[in-house]
């Protein structure tokens, strides 16, 4: 055995040693993560060493399986990281562990001095400070490495964390190196091994290199039958068990990765208990690299809708290194239902919170990722119809929300828009591609009606005359629709168009004798309308003779600018006093009832009835509107005298007869 050199005493440049303070001092909140910072860097060291042996098999000769191993000695309270990597010279253990390596601690200590010393414990839990962080743990660590290919022996480095270390050097048999960390009285519960398997499951499951531990395993002598043989001494064996599944499976090519593993890592990654219904697993190259395991779920979760859903997010990982679980920069809120895992060749591992907020190659990636992810659904929507509307049935109303807010994607995200309408049926959808592709020529606006359900809608009186002319209409039925129409406004040059807003020309009425039957229309209604408007004068905005109608007596119109019914209603509930929008009452002239009241008005103008059948139009026009009376009272007296009047009439007529 090499005889060690004598102990060098070093200082610590003093940007560490405020570092070393303030890890030492300050509380982190998360002290766990000290191993994924020491198996990083290990399996960095891997990684280099296996490069290296690549020009040079002589790298590899002697320790040919690249392995992370665990040591606890719960004797001597230490646990040792150890690794067969690339290990270090002394000149180079000087120089990464003793003066600022990285570009993290340098951006750490940068926001430490802007912040004049006061930093909170969550803030410096979120800096990764990469091999520092033992000293969380320990009041002394040891590094005992030697380097690959270097016929010296290896070096020494060991420090209590309190201004200074000593190097010197010492024999380690082959190349790698071993960080051991002594504990300090109060953390022994990491020399508890299920303590290290969580730890090491949570966050280096996906390290493609082994980490192993040795586990003691006592078993009580046996008998011939099987039954523990009395007074013996159990049998102690110790089994190498390797602690993570290394299935970085993002890693390697889609043909590589089974469509069970990527089931069973979905599965994983989203405490979902359903398949996911589309895998989409892809390598960017080019002005950032990174690869991307994306998932889009069957169904919503539960908790989808809570503010603070447990599953949104990506998980972060940079060069196979956990960073967070839960990184919502990576996705545009519209796509929150994505899961799965991106790991960037380019982000520095000590990434922190307030880098990933700001970070260009972050924005980068995200909009990578969004514009595969509409690629893939449009996609889906072109090749598997039903499938999309499987999605769409599930997030439609999440995706929508992109519409609005982004702006540079918006042409991408109409395509991905379908509706019911009045020609779907129940089941179909119509994207306003195809809307437009099967509108007639002469037809020049995209039209909408917004309200709660399908079917109500499709009774709406709003659509008769848009059914007479076989002219489809649109169903908006997610509340957030109003909102998504705003931000539309037109597509491909058609403007969007309430079909129960503002006035309806459909076109085709264009001709002279349509235009004089309308004119006639308006002409014989005058008086009618003048007398309505005068009626219902506290209650609606105008009234007109409709071009809407050809079933029934009359409906309701919102102004043409006026905010949709959703969108009324949204605004009534955050105003609980907000009186509902005054609509436009419009009156189908060749309805009977309308006659009737034109004849009753030219013949007696003050005729007491007519105040009172103007009242009943107008609440009939409320309740096919969904909206509700204002007198419910006076509506079923009316209603009551009327049926009163009609009863009486049938059963005299029944009796007489
Ligand atoms: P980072 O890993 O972010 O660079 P660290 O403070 O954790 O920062 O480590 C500083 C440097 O020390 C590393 O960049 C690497 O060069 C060296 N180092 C740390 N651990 C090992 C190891 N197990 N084997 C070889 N080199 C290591």
């Amino acid at each position: 055995m090499e005889i060690m050199s004598a102990k060098k005493q070093r200082k610590f440049k003093t940007e560490v040693q405020q570092l070393l303070d303030l890890v030492i001092h300050s509380l982190y909140s998360n002290k766990d993560i000290f191993l994924r910072e020491l198996i990083s860097n290990a399996s960095d060291a891997v990684d280099r060493a296996r490069f290296e042996s690549l020009s040079n098999q002589a790298v590899v000769e002697d320790d040919p399986e690249w392995k992370i191993k665990l040591r606890v000695d719960r004797d001597a309270k230490t646990i040792t990281v150890s690794d067969n990597g690339i290990g270090m010279s002394e000149e180079e253990v000087e120089a990464n562990i003793g003066t600022i390596a990285n570009s993290g601690t340098r951006r750490f200590l940068a926001e430490l001095r802007d912040r004049k010393g006061a930093i909170p414990p969550e803030l410096i839990g979120q800096f990764g400070v990469g091999f520092y962080s033992s000293f969380m743990l320990a009041d002394k660590v040891t590094v005992l490495t030697r380097r690959a290919g270097d016929k010296t022996a290896g070096t020494l480095w060991e420090s209590d964390g309190s201004g200074s270390y000593t190097l010197q050097s010492a024999p380690r048999e082959k190349r790698g190196t071993d960080v051991t960390l002594h504990l300090k009285p109060d953390m022994e519960e990491y020399l508890d091994e299920w303590k290290i398997r969580k730890i090491v499951k949570q966050f280096s499951d996906f390290v493609e290199h082994p980490i192993t531990m040795d586990v003691r395993h006592e078993e009580t002598p046996r008998d011939a039958d099987g039954k523990p043989v009395e007074g013996a001494k159990p049998e102690v064996t110790v089994k190498e068990e390797t602690l993570n599944s290394q299935k970085a499976i993002w890693q390697r090519s889609r043909a590589e990765v089974k469509e069970e593993e990527y089931k069973e890592f979905y599965k994983h990654i989203s405490h979902d208990f359903q398949d996911p219904l589309e895998v989409i697993h892809w390598n960017a190259e080019g002005k950032t690299e990174f690869r991307a395991l994306l998932y889009i779920p069957q169904r919503t979760p539960f908790d989808f809708l809570l503010p603070d859903a447990r599953h949104s997010g990506l998980h972060l990982y940079v060069k196979r290194v956990f960073i967070t679980e839960k990184c919502e920069e990576l996705l545009p809120s519209y796509l929150r239902f994505l899961r799965g895992v991106v790991d960037s060749s380019d982000l520095p591992l000590n990434v922190s919170r307030e880098i990933l907020q700001e970070d260009r190659l972050i924005r980068l990636i995200r909009s990578n990722l969004i514009t595969k992810v509409l690629g893939v659904l449009a996609d889906m929507m072109q090749k598997n119809r039903d499938k999309y509307v499987g999605f769409w049935k599930q997030f439609g109303p999440v995706l929508k929300e992109g519409v609005h807010l982004d702006f540079a994607n918006r042409e991408k995200l109409q395509e991905l828009l379908v509706f019911r309408s009045t020609k779907t049926g129940d089941d179909g959808f119509v994207s306003l591609a195809e809307y437009v592709q099967r509108m007639p020529e002469k037809q020049k606006e995209i039209y909408y009606i917004s309200g709660d359900a399908p079917d109500t809608l499709a009774q709406s009186p709003h659509l008769e005359a848009f059914r007479n002319r076989d002219v489809e209409v649109l169903f908006m039925t997610d509340p957030i629709d109003d909102w998504v129409v705003q931000g539309l406004n037109t597509y491909k040059d058609k403007p969007l168009r309430s079909a129960a807003q503002g006035s309806v020309n459909l076109g085709e009425d264009d001709t002279a004798a349509s235009q004089e039957s309308r004119q006639k229309a308006e002409a014989d209604c005058k008086d009618l309308v003048a007398h309505l408007k005068k009626a219902l004068s506290e209650k609606v905005k105008d009234v007109r003779v409709s071009q809407r109608l050809t079933e029934s007596a009359c409906c309701l119109v919102l102004d043409e600018h006026a905010p949709g019914v959703h969108m009324e209603r949204i605004m009534k509930a955050m105003h609980q006093d907000m009186p509902p929008a005054r609509r436009v009452l419009e009156v189908n002239p060749a309805h009977p009832l309308v006659a009737g009241m034109r004849a009753l008005l030219a013949k007696a103008s003050d005729h007491p009835k007519l105040a009172e059948y103007a009242e009943l139009l107008f609440d009939q026009a409320l309740l096919t509107a969904g909206l509700p009376l204002t007198d419910p009272l006076s509506f079923t007296r009316r209603v009551s005298s009327l049926m009163a009047g009609e009863v009486t009439g049938l059963a005299g007529g029944a009796s007489s007869g």
